[in-house]
C-alpha cells in the first residue's frame, strides 16, 4: 500500500505517518527528515540545494524528485510506504505516479489533514522533537528528553514565526492544489477535518482507521 499524507505544516502528518506505518507494517518516508539530515553535512552534494528549507521555502521539484526516486528503489520500501511531506507540488505528484507506475505500483490512498491555522500555529511554535527517532512532542508536555531514546529534545530551526509564515504561504500556493489533483486521480481520498484543538493524536488516528475500515482498505 502506498499512502500519501497531505496537509499544511503542523497538521499531524509526521505523528500520524509514524502510527500508520507501524500499524500496517509500511516504511515511513519523510522528505523533511531527509532534508534535515542533508543539512547536518555541509559536504553533502545536495547541501546548497536544500538550504532553502531554513527559509521555509520548498526545495526544487528536480532535487526532491531525484531524492525520492532514489529512496523508493531501496528494498525497505518494497512492501509499501507512508509518504510524509511528498508530494508537495503537482509536478511532484506527477513524478510519483510515473515512478510508481514503472514499479507496477500506484498511490492507493491519500489522507488529507485539514486543521485551522490557529491550531497549527500553536502546535508549531510549541513543537519539540527527538533528534534521534524524530518523535514529536509539545512543550506543554513538560518533557526534556525523548521517552524512547532518552536523548534531549530539540526545537526545529524552521519552527519560528517568520519561517512558519513562509511555509504556510508555500503550502497555500503550491501544495493545496494537490487536493484537486488527487480527488480526480486516486480512488481513495480521505479528508480528515480536525476542527477541534483538543483532539489527541489517538483521536485522529481512530478517525483515520474508522474511515479506512469503512472503505474496506484494511
Ligand atoms: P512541515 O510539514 O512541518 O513543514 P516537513 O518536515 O515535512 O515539515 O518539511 C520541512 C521542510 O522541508 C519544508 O518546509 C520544505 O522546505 C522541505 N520539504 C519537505 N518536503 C518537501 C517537498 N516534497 N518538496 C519541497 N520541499 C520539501
Amino acid at each position: 500500500m502506498y499512502i500519501v499524507l497531505l496537509g499544511p505544516p503542523g497538521s499531524g502528518k509526521g505523528t500520524q505517518g509514524k502510527i500508520l506505518a507501524e500499524k500496517f507494517g509500511l516504511a515511513h518516508l519523510s522528505t523533511g527528515d531527509l532534508f534535515r539530515k542533508i543539512l547536518e553535512n555541509t559536504e553533502h552534494p545536495l547541501y546548497s540545494h536544500v538550504l532553502v528549507v531554513k527559509e521555509g521555502k520548498l526545495v526544487s521539484d528536480e532535487v526532491v524528485n531525484l531524492v525520492v526516486e532514489n529512496g523508493l528503489k531501496s528494498p525497505e520500501y518494497d512492501d509499501g510506504v507512508v509518504l510524509d511531506g511528498f508530494p508537495r507540488t503537482v509536478a511532484q505528484a506527477e513524478a510519483l505516479d510515473r515512478i510508481l507506475a514503472l514499479m507496477g505500483k500506484k498511490v492507493d490512498l491519500v489522507v488529507d489533514f485539514d486543521v485551522t491555522t490557529d491550531v497549527l500555529l500553536k502546535r508549531l511554535l510549541g513543537r519539540i522533537i527527538c533528534p534521534t527517532c524524530k518523535k514529536i512532542y509539545h512543550i506543554r508536555q513538560k518533557l526534556t528528553h525523548c521517552t524512547e531514546c532518552k536523548v534531549p529534545l530539540i526545537k526545529r530551526e524552521d519552527d519560528n514565526e517568520v519561517t512558519i509564515k513562509k511555509r504556510f504561504e508555500e503550502y497555500k500556493v503550491k501544495t493545496a492544489p494537490l487536493q484537486d489533483y488527487y480527488k480526480t486521480n486516486v480512488s481513495q481520498y480521505i479528508h480528515l477535518i480536525i476542527d477541534d484543538a483538543s483532539l489527541s493524536p489517538k483521536d485522529v488516528q481512530d478517525r483515520a482507521f474508522t474511515e479506512m475500515v469503512n472503505r474496506k482498505l484494511v
